[in-house]
């Protein structure tokens, strides 16, 4: 059975682990290098980037998850945890793990909008409309040419802005689909994850 290691360092990682329980998967929670053996994919939560980044320093992890996604094991990241995969994040004052083409903002969609909820059209995962909770989230200002697009967020000044993308194995979405009852998005990276592993022999 598959097993989806999540980063338990802060943030909510324990509603990423419910969420896949209830689509049939192992979960293990990750707080060292050791704990990254053997998984099949691997989330980053949402919480802070500042406190991951900060923890992940303490616990000798940023190399040995860079590793993990660099040798393909799908990863996805939700809202602080896009901000950690990012090729650049303007206003952390730590290094990103690099692995996804984009370059974000934090706190950027600004005070008016700090929390906002809106439906999403995302065509990888049909109809009805995903429905995005976004907690000061990050706003993706660029991604470059490998990285597809899978929604936007449309209307007033930030419209067209993406909210989840994909590069390959690598996922990002700005908000968070594991504060929802809509195991969609779970269910579409668990499709990820099982095409990377049966692409090499698994
Ligand atoms: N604003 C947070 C940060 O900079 C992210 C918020 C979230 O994950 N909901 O890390």
């Amino acid at each position: 059975m598959i097993t989806i290691g999540t980063l338990a360092l802060q943030g909510d990682f324990a509603e990423h682990e419910a969420m896949l329980r209830r689509l049939n998967v192992n979960t293990r929670q990750v707080r060292s290098a050791n704990d990254l053996t053997g998984i099949d994919g691997l989330i980053l939560p949402g919480g802070e980037s500042t406190t991951f980044c900060n923890l992940m320093q303490n616990f000798d992890l940023y190399e040995p998850l860079a590793a993990v996604v660099r040798s393909g094991v799908p990863t996805w990241g939700t809202c602080a945890g896009m901000i950690v995969l990012a090729r650049h994040a303007g206003d952390l004052e730590f290094p990103t793990l690099g692995a996804l083409d984009i370059e974000v903002s934090r706190n950027a969609y600004g005070r008016q909008v700090e929390s906002f909820e809106a439906d999403l059209s995302v065509a990888a995962l049909g109809e009805p409309p995903f429905h995005g909770i976004f907690i000061r989230a990050p706003v993706v200002l660029s991604v470059g040419p490998g990285v597809n697009v899978l929604a936007t967020v449309t209307g007033g000044s930030l419209r067209d802005s993406p909210v989840a993308v994909r590069q390959d194995t690598v996922m990002a979405t700005s908000f968070h689909p594991e504060l929802t009852n809509d195991e969609r998005f779970h269910a579409y990276f668990l499709d990820i994850v099982r095409e990377a592993g049966s692409s090499v022999g698994k």
